[in-house]
């Protein structure tokens, strides 16, 4: 009898999504054990879920606020701490406000009268989707009905700038859904309307925030944890190891090569699950893919973001926990996250992003930051400033220019013909937080233990519905099995 050589997984990327799904793929006890390999371009896991330590304090690089039920507060309870207030303050007329789009915000500032456009405004938005005119654009959203001149009143054109670099007129109407969603259910009319005329303010409770604690070294901590869990479950982990090629091979599917240092190494996989951004899968699957896929894939980008991370003298910033968002065009920031620590000082961690190719000198943005902090939002003063530092996360944001949903359903149906996965916020080019991550680990990680137990088997992808944009016809399914058998008599 032939003697059934192990299944490789190479898991690209050492994000939540990756450990998340070597650490499936390992609960799973396959037999014979399957040999995972996740290969991660930085010396640190955890991607988006980062901190950046010096001297001893640590900023949370991207990713900070989860709830009580986040399966990684379930797995490491010790590590996070309760939130006591978490208030978000828009920053924009020169003087910081509510939060735009809260129901409290609108029912203090609108008057009944002023529903009338906003009703026709989602009458007219909601008659365009049902029409299929054209492709929907952020003015258009018509799921909630966030056009032009709510856009505008909220001052949430030039943060929509910031965020993505392209005016709300060449941003498709996604990223309303994927960006917005959360903030413009409350201004739904019928909502409103029901609520103005019951004069009733919103008293619903709000989950229970948590956030990682930095005597743990913050949220970098969390991924660490994972990534030991990992590697005591047997997975091996390479860290300073980006993705440079992958290739068909004859013995397994596929060869990954992996740059160490100056050396070039190839790695044998039968199956990958890819976390890097799916532009770059594509570009590194060269020989894979047909040059159309490829043309494809380099009109998708991603929006790195900079990071402004001071500690300061002082207990507060007038909340214990506080987000600031600036709605301002004079400023290049967009978001200011600031944090009581135990020691009695608080660490701000300001966001930043800028137009691809633009360059800015580090020094020069660090300056105009802490200008206008101090000076503008009197925040802090200068001498309160015990460390400053910059950081860079790349890949943070998808960017969401019309027109890119079908780019992106393109290249997963060219993916979807391979034995490989692309999961994971850049991987499915996906505004997700981490409760998806983890969901999309865990998925891709199913998918792999029933290849594996069931043969490959190709299944139509789902569509997902995207609001203002007829659907094509899901393709019939294809259902080419290939024998988990003969794949290894193959080799
Ligand atoms: C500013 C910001 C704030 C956020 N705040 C929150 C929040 O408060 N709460 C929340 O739940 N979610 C938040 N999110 C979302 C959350 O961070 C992400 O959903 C999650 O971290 C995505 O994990 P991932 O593993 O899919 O992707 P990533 O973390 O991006 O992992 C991808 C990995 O692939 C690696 N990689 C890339 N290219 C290569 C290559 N060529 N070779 C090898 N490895 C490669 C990267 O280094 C990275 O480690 C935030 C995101 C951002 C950007």
């Amino acid at each position: 009898m032939v003697k059934q050589s192990a299944i490789k997984i190479g898991i690209l990327g050492g994000g939540i999504t990756g450990l998340i799904a070597a650490k499936s793929v390992c609960d799973a006890k396959l037999s014979p054990t399957p040999e995972i390999s996740v290969y991660e371009k930085n010396s640190v896991p955890g991607g988006l879920m980062r901190s950046t330590i010096a001297n001893n304090c640590c900023w949370d690089n991207g990713m900070f606020k989860f709830t009580r039920s986040d399966y990684l507060v379930r797995l490491f309870p010790e590590l996070f701490e309760d939130i006591e207030d978490c208030r978000q303050k828009v920053w924009r007329g020169g003087k910081l406000s509510d939060f735009p789009f809260r129901l409290n915000y609108y029912l203090k500032t609108e008057s009944k009268i002023s529903l009338i456009p906003t009703i026709l405004d989602y009458g007219y938005s909601n008659c365009c989707r049902l029409m299929g005119l054209g492709e929907a654009n952020l003015y258009k959203w018509p799921r909630y009905r966030l056009t032009k001149r709510m856009l505008s009143r909220a001052g949430l054109e030039q943060y929509m700038f910031k965020l993505q670099g392209y005016p709300p007129s060449l941003l498709s109407a996604r990223l309303g859904e994927d960006r917005l969603g959360h903030i413009s259910i409350n201004t739904k009319p019928g909502r409103l309307i029901k609520l103005l005329l019951a004069k009733k303010q919103n008293n619903t409770k709000k989950p229970k925030l948590v956030v990682a604690k930095p005597e743990f070294l913050g949220i970098g901590a969390i991924a660490g944890k994972l990534a030991d869990l990992c590697s005591a479950k047997g997975v091996k982990i390479f860290y300073d190891s980006p993705v440079t090629k992958i290739s068909h091979s004859r013995g397994s599917n596929y060869e990954i090569q992996i740059r160490h240092g100056d050396k070039l190494t190839n790695y044998p996989a039968d199956y990958i699950i890819s976390t890097m951004p799916l532009n770059k899968l594509i570009e590194a699957g060269q020989s894979m893919f047909s040059d159309e896929c490829i043309a494809i894939a380099k009109e998708l980008s991603f929006m790195d973001m900079y990071l402004a991370l001071f500690i300061i003298n002082k207990p507060k910033l007038s909340h214990r926990h506080l987000i600031i968002y600036s709605f301002d065009k004079n400023h290049k920031w967009k978001r200011l996250v600031a944090r009581s620590l135990p020691d009695g000082t608080t660490s701000i961690v300001v966001e930043y992003t800028f137009p691809k190719n633009t360059t800015v000198p580090r020094g020069e943005y660090m300056k105009s930051v802490t200008f206008d902090l101090v000076e503008e939002l009197k925040l802090f003063n200068y001498n309160d400033i015990i460390l400053n530092r910059t950081a860079t996360v790349p890949n943070a944001y998808p960017i969401y220019k019309l027109g890119f949903e079908n780019n992106v359903s393109q290249l997963q149906d060219y993916i979807h013909e391979q034995r490989l996965i692309s999961a994971g916020r850049q991987g499915q080019f996906r505004y997700i937080g981490s409760p998806d991550a983890v969901n999309h680990g865990i998925v891709a990680a199913n998918k792999i233990i029933h290849f594996i137990k069931h043969g490959y088997l190709k299944y139509p992808r789902p569509r997902q519905s995207l609001s203002g944009i007829k659907q094509p016809h899901p393709k019939t399914a294809i259902t080419a099995r290939v024998q988990y058998d003969k794949i290894l008599e193959n080799k």
